[in-house]
């Protein structure tokens, strides 16, 4: 078996105290590089390695906005090679399978790295294939989806050229990454149709597969005051499952109330789809993984409930809390505090409260600005209003502010989210 020379001896090594450990990170997006800098910045030139096969470093979040014609494709992604921590080695691959009883990886290559500490940072999965001819249809006469880097400006296109007749937004059962984002769309949609005079030959509808339309009432009341005061139809306990292009037909598993166990077909003129998601398959089929593919790690410290050198963080993780950039946040610093605690010998043990956040942009100049616990359930603002009304703050907050903090800050990993705001609004 070939070792890759990841274990290369690093320039500086006089300065460096040759017990350090060696780590290695699986995947260079919004977890993995949050992580990343402070972690190379501690254990030195090298010695911390990024397995990640992408090219290009996408910021997500500003794919509604992109979707909507409110910001450029551009503006959401960036070369790897500027994000990636100079001090950190990039190894350009992906992770085939886990070796932890061995402290070794398996590349795609063939090749095989060893670490004395791992950090799986590698995403979710995106199952396109769970929706029959969605893989064909994407992209084409009104089929789209802001949750991939080939059809998020579609979604603009489409927006734009549509004239009026069915339109519809789909959420899957599966767990995804920001619930939000497949109503975020429709709200923006809705309004440029309204504006364009079309609104009353538009008809629209939300389908879920869930039982309601967010989680957390607070969130989930006001939205659906909007949902009727926009004329906004919304559908739970439907899951999308085919699509027929030639007809221009959607076709629905209908998953609970009086018509459970039926199919409900619907003709469309648009279709925003949101796939069904789930744990990478590599992650899933290995010993690292729980009983539904995610990285099994401890709640409130990230470390693996098994091998204890391992930690794992963002939307792969088994972490009981909605998945988004913003819980990545507050994660990022509760892992690196324990990881480099095992490391140095430092004790003091940090706990991750399950905080997350989703900004429901609601129109081209407002939002609710949801943030809580996933673990309470119980909303966990920053500011001192009741962020559960839209507000162009906060809007103006997600669009402008947030992206700065996230190029500037987060992938270099001096960004570790609100806590700290929250403390002195709340003791003012
Ligand atoms: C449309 C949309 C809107 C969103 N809106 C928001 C929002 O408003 N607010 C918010 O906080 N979050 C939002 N999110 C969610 C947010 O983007 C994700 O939760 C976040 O990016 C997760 O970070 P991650 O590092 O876990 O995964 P990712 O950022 O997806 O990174 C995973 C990385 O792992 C790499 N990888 C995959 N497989 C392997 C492998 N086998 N080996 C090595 N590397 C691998 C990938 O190439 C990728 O670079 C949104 C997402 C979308 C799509």
């Amino acid at each position: 078996m070939l070792f890759l020379k990841f274990r290369i001896k690093p320039s500086h090594q006089a300065t460096r105290s040759s017990s350090l450990p060696y780590l290695s990170i699986i995947g260079g997006g919004s977890a993995g590089l949050s992580v990343a800098s402070t972690l190379a910045e501690n254990l030195g030139n090298k010695a911390v390695a990024v397995v990640e096969p992408s090219d290009v470093h996408y910021y997500q979040p500003l794919w509604t906005f992109v979707g909507a014609g409110l910001k450029t494709f551009d503006e959401s992604r960036m070369a790897m090679s500027e994000v990636m921590p100079e001090k950190a080695q990039w190894i350009k691959d992906s992770v085939a399978s886990f070796e932890p009883n061995k402290n070794i990886v398996k590349l795609s290559n063939g090749e095989s790295i060893s670490y004395d500490y791992l950090v799986v940072a590698a995403g979710i999965q995106m199952n396109w294939g769970k929706i029959k001819n969605l893989s064909q249809a994407l992209g084409k006469d009104g089929v789209t989806s802001n949750y991939s880097a080939d059809s998020v400006v579609k979604t603009d296109e489409f927006i734009k050229t549509f004239r009026g007749g069915n339109a519809l937004f789909t959420m899957p059962s599966t767990p995804i990454k920001c619930a939000g984002a497949p109503q975020k769309i429709m709200y923006l949609a809705e309004e440029q149709w309204r504006k364009a005079g079309i609104r009353s030959k538009t008809d629209i509808k939300y389908f879920t597969g869930l039982g309601k339309i967010f989680a957390i009432d607070k969130y989930a009341n006001e939205l659906l005051k909007i949902c009727k005061a926009r004329d906004l139809n919304v559908n739970y306990f439907t899951d999308l499952t085919e699509i027929n292009p030639e007809s221009k037909e959607a076709v629905f598993n209908v998953l609970g109330g009086e018509a459970k166990g039926t199919k409900l077909t619907l003709p469309y003129d648009f279709l925003h789809v949101t796939p069904p998601m789930g744990a990478p398959d590599f992650i899933k089929s290995s010993l690292l993984a729980n009983a539904d593919g995610w990285v099994d790690v401890d709640k409130e410290t990230l470390r693996h409930n098994k091998f204890a050198n391992i930690y794992a963080l963002g939307d792969c993780s088994s972490l009981p809390t909605s998945k988004t950039a913003a819980a990545i946040t507050a994660q990022s610093a509760v892992l690196k505090n324990n990881l480099l605690g095992d490391i140095f010998g430092d004790k003091q043990i940090a706990k991750y409260d399950g905080y997350t956040s989703c900004p429901l942009i609601t129109g081209s100049d407002k939002l609710i600005l949801a943030e809580f616990s996933g673990y309470t359930g119980q909303p966990q603002e920053t500011f001192p209003f009741d962020q559960s009304k839209e507000r162009f703050s906060t809007y103006l907050l997600t669009k402008e502010v947030l992206p700065e903090i996230y190029w500037k800050s987060m992938v270099k990993g001096t960004w570790d989210g609100p806590a700290k705001f929250r403390k002195l609004f709340r003791s003012a």
